[in-house]
């Protein structure tokens, strides 16, 4: 690296690196990091200068919940235009989840159709999650081998039928499989029983929907989770955690030494259930968004660390599966382009800083999937970089945004922070919320 002359140098009075903040100029050489330096360090000859004054430096953010849909429902979402929302929010990484897309991402042929698809339309690096299916316990070693960065599973059923779900014996035969070969099961965590036992009432009140999906459903596929993991000494992940009452189990597990982490999301962080509109399904996600005293104990838990990251489970449908009946409407929320400024909204409101936000939303999750490329300002790293205004404000507007569909729930909100730029291996990829070209690569997981 030291004969790679400098290309580039990023400075600001405000870089974010893992040993806070500081000003600082930042040299890049074949799309990496080569030192952090001093803020008015000598430009060296034939580098170029960007200096972006009191905006704030900070590492690309990596989104590691992802779904593009492509092939296959690409009506919903693609990758072109995934990326380019994910570009323009100030992420430079996302992980594509394994369903949505026909094929799903469940043997190697799929998984080879589905980089071919993302190849020449990524706007920011792209790496995949494999499925893990009743029937496809033989194909989740070649997968692994083919460099996914770990398996996904659902409990119950995932509202798409070709990606059924597991019942304990499958998950127990295959996370014993995934710990055999050092992988990963990332879990949708609702258990099928308490979701069958809970009432269903049709139609557009958001408290009906609620009530369909308890939080005892996520409490008793976690502990059932943990006590699988347990017992397979097994790397698993929680997505989406909404129930705050699982908490305690999480932290118990973890101070006993099972290997679990946990996710959280933008809307279960800064959306509550008690502002849902009746017949708003754009509000409509499981496990749901719940009650604000339960959102409270959501950001105690990323405080003491007990949830470990923050991603945006983006998972967008057309605006006409979006109906007012919440029990029928597609459950996903889209946020790609938005979960930085609406985290750091409510982040900055309850007293946490932005190096704060940078772990959860960027070091954490690139440690969750083994990205040690990523995730951190700091010599030897991609050159991956947001750019963001923190003290301006703007109100949401879904006519730009670049999600394919512009269904959000953030539609009118004002939020502070404003991604001014965004780079990718030492090139711009978006310049104040415009995407530029397509210079993202497909990742594999290294071992
Ligand atoms: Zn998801």
């Amino acid at each position: 690296m030291a004969d790679v002359a400098v290309e580039l140098v990023l400075r600001s009075t405000r870089v974010i690196t893992p040993e806070g903040t500081r000003a600082a100029s930042v040299a890049v050489a074949d799309g990496k990091i080569t030192a952090v330096l001093a803020h008015d360090a000598e430009v060296p000859a034939g580098a170029r200068l960007e200096d972006f004054g009191d905006d704030v430096l900070l590492p690309g953010l990596v989104d590691t919940h992802v779904h593009v849909n492509d092939p296959g429902r690409t009506e919903w979402e693609g990758f072109w235009t995934a990326t380019r929302a994910a570009a323009a929010g100030g992420i430079t990484t996302i992980l594509d989840m394994p369903l949505n897309s026909l094929p799903p991402t469940t043997t190697v042929d799929h998984l080879r159709t589905k980089q071919e698809v993302a190849r020449a339309k990524a706007h920011v690096d792209v790496g995949f999650w494999g499925g893990a299916l009743p029937d496809n316990v033989k194909d989740l070693r070649p997968l692994h081998d083919a460099g996914v960065y770990g398996f996904k599973c659902f409990l119950s059923p995932s509202g798409v039928e070709e990606f059924p779900e597991l019942d304990q014996e499958q998950l127990a035969t295959s996370l014993a499989e995934i710990t055999g070969f050092g992988g990963l099961l990332i879990v949708h965590a609702e258990d099928p029983h308490h979701l069958d036992a809970a009432p269903v009432v049709p139609g557009p009140k958001y408290a009906d929907f609620l009530a369909s999906r308890p939080r005892d459903a996520e409490n008793t596929a976690i502990g059932n989770l943990i006590a699988q993991a347990r017992r397979l000494n097994a790397r698993v992940h929680v997505l989406h955690l909404s129930s705050s009452d699982a908490l305690p189990l999480i932290a118990a597990a973890k101070a006993e030494g099972v290997q679990i982490t946990v996710e959280s999301c933008p809307h279960y962080l800064t959306l509550t259930a008690e502002e849902v509109p009746d017949g708003a399904s754009e509000f409509k996600c499981c496990p749901p968004i719940r009650e604000a005293a339960n959102q409270d104990l959501l950001w105690d838990a990323l405080a003491d660390g007990t949830i470990d990251c923050i991603v945006s489970d983006h998972s967008p449908s057309t605006a006409d599966l979006k109906t007012s009946d919440f029990s029928t409407a597609w459950g996903g929320i889209s946020s790609l382009q938005l979960g930085l400024p609406a985290i750091w909204t409510e982040a900055r409101r309850r007293g946490r800083s932005l190096e704060d936000v940078v772990r959860w939303m960027s070091a954490a999750p690139a440690a969750l999937a083994g990205l040690g490329q990523k995730g951190a300002i700091e010599a030897g790293r991609d050159a991956d970089f947001a750019v963001l205004a923190p003290e301006e404000t703007f109100t949401v507007d879904p006519a730009a945004l670049h999600h394919r569909n512009q269904v959000t729930a953030y539609a009118g909100r004002t939020l502070h922070g404003v991604v001014k730029s965004t780079w990718l291996r030492g090139t711009q990829i978006a310049d104040h919320g415009t995407p530029t070209e397509p210079t993202g690569l497909l990742l594999e997981r290294q071992n």
